[in-house]
């Protein structure tokens, strides 16, 4: 999965601005931000989207969603308010076929989604 480019920057392969890190998950600055705090927040192993997981990984997921909750705190919005999503496939906006959550923050957010 070597031209994928998280399974690369999960691996150290590509640079990006981690803020998080272990064994199974890693946390990084969006490239492209869309509220003041907007972090990406993976797994280490490739998954396409949530709909690729299985009933084993809901460990991971229940970790990710710690992990996501973490970085809120540390980010210093986790109280006023933090957007968590993920798009799956092109319809929704999907761009990266390796599955990630956007954690948002630091504005108000508007709803509907455009
Ligand atoms: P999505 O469109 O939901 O698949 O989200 C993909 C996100 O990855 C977008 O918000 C991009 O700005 C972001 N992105 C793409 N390449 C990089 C990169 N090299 N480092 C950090 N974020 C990236």
């Amino acid at each position: 999965m070597e031209e994928c480019i998280f399974c690369r920057i999960a691996s150290g392969e590509m640079y990006a601005e981690v803020v998080y890190g272990d064994d199974r998950v890693v946390a990084f600055r969006d490239i492209n931000p869309q509220a003041p705090v907007h972090v990406l927040v993976i797994p280490r192993k490739h998954v396409r989207s949530v709909f690729d997981l299985s009933p084993q990984d809901g460990e991971l997921l229940s970790h990710i969603f710690q992990v996501i909750r973490k970085i809120s705190a540390d980010e210093g919005i986790a109280e006023k308010g933090v957007r968590v999503l993920t798009n799956v496939e092109r319809e929704a906006g999907q761009s990266v076929f390796h599955l990630h959550f956007h954690v948002l923050g630091g504005r108000r957010m508007l709803w509907p989604p455009g």
